[in-house]
């Protein structure tokens, strides 16, 4: 087993520590990777404050994994010492389920195993990529492309995919009018994504404050939900609603915005429920849907696509010992666009 050095959070209100965390030994499938930086998503601050369930502490969050592999397992065929590569929301999932065989392992039938906060097949809790090297069998590992560096590499693992995935499987594309709901961490992501795809992409933000970045991103326009006229003007205007709002929002005014047969999708998971009114989708025969991050074969085509259009997230790399810091600027939506922790300062 190997000891490495981590960050580790004690409860809901407790500030991050300097901690020593257990790695197992490799098996024969396993990559040990040596984390270089890892993304700070907004799921690692709800799960570090215990608002999605009861959590086993010391946590050690962090799913947005890039590095370096160091060592491989016996029968290891895809990666070697050396190569870049990341790992995501999940480390393993049954590998059997007919969602399984479809490559959606993170819709596993006996659940995925999530990076942290989860159990592994020993049942031992698994830790996250706040820390300096993590074990992970080789069919949860991706290969990072040349063309990406690693520090901006490391928010696609959940900020990429997570956008993507429902980019991809709605058909965003030429032709598409396709709006983002919040210009943080995922939604930045979802633009440049989305514009990439060849879409026709708005953004709809709280305030115009981050105006300029959105159009640069690749938005062609970009609308204040804080000001009720853009739910006139752009009443029945969107193919594709990709919502990244972890807070309660008035839904229905954002189905007014779908066109007939428009799409809403939800990748932003509020603790508390919506307040859907259903005479909002029949009219217009709109859907509402959720996505969670993607399969692994998918997450590997999304980095292959950011690196073919030269997509990178906007981060501002920070030390470890800016963790609680950073966590309290993203509450604030005072980040542009997602913190990135440079894991030597561990
Ligand atoms: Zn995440
Ligand atoms: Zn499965």
């Amino acid at each position: 087993m190997l000891t490495v050095k981590a960050r580790a959070v004690d409860g809901p209100d407790k500030a991050f520590r300097e901690a020593e965390i257990i790695r197992r030994d490799l098996d024969a499938q396993d990559v040990l990777i040596e984390i270089k930086f890892a993304g700070i998503c907004h799921s690692d601050i709800h799960t570090a404050h215990g608002e999605w369930g009861p959590v086993n502490y010391p946590l050690v969050p962090g799913h947005e994994i890039a590095g370096i592999v160091t060592e491989v397992g016996a029968e290891v065929t895809k990666y070697k010492v050396g190569d870049r590569v990341g790992v995501g929301c999940m480390v393993d999932s049954c590998g059997e389920c007919v969602n399984c065989q479809k490559g959606e392992e993170q819709y596993c039938l006996n659940g995925n195993v999530p990076t942290y906060a989860g159990v592994d097949k020993y049942g031992e809790p698994t830790q996250g990529g706040y820390s300096t090297h993590i074990v992970v069998t080789e069919d949860f590992v991706v290969q990072i492309p040349d063309g990406i560096e690693l520090d901006a590499a490391a928010p696609l693992l959940c900020a990429g995919i997570t956008t993507y995935s429902p980019l991809n499987h709605w058909g965003a594309g030429p032709g598409k009018k396709v709006a983002v709901v919040g210009m943080g961490g995922l939604g930045h992501v979802a633009v440049k994504i989305a514009a990439a795809m060849g879409a026709d992409v708005t953004v709809l933000s709280q305030s115009l404050s981050k105006k300029e970045d959105g159009l640069e991103f690749g938005a062609k326009d970009y609308y204040a939900t804080s000001d009720p006229e853009t739910f006139e003007k752009l009443a029945g205007n969107f193919d594709l609603i990709i919502n990244t709002v972890s807070a309660k929002i008035d839904i229905d005014a954002y189905f007014s915005l779908l066109s007939l047969d428009g799409t809403l999708v939800n990748v932003g998971a509020p603790p508390e429920p919506l307040e859907v009114n259903v005479f909002s989708l029949i009219g217009h025969r709109r859907s509402f849907a959720g996505s969670m991050i993607g399969g692994i074969r998918e997450t590997q085509e999304m980095l292959n696509f950011c690196a073919e259009h030269s997509i990178v997230p906007k981060i501002e790399v920070i030390s470890a010992d800016q963790i609680d810091e950073a966590y309290e600027r993203v509450l604030a939506s005072d980040v542009k666009y997602r913190f990135v922790i440079d894991t030597s300062t561990i």
